[in-house]
């Protein structure tokens, strides 16, 4: 029961999300994805709701998926 904790961890982190509006990159920290907030973008101030409107945002917490799956088998290995 050690998966939760780092997923925790990983929801703490930032992610880099283009803006639906002008594509600059814009960090955003995995939790507001999860709560669906809304960010604001700095450089042409859209309102950028993470609830996904291009896949973009829900493709980099995929990733995020992905790369917990691959630390999780390498980890399960290491002890083996
Ligand atoms: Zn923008």
């Amino acid at each position: 029961m050690t998966g939760g904790s780092l997923r925790s961890e990983l929801l703490d982190s930032d992610i880099e999300a283009p803006c639906p509006n002008c594509e600059y990159p814009v960090w955003i920290r995995l939790v507001e994805v999860v709560a669906h907030c809304a960010v604001l973008c700095p450089a042409c101030r859209c309102r950028i709701w993470l609830t996904d409107a291009d896949g973009s945002v829900q493709n980099a917490a995929t990733d995020i998926d992905n790369a917990v799956d691959d630390l999780t088998r390498q980890l399960g290995g290491m002890f083996r």
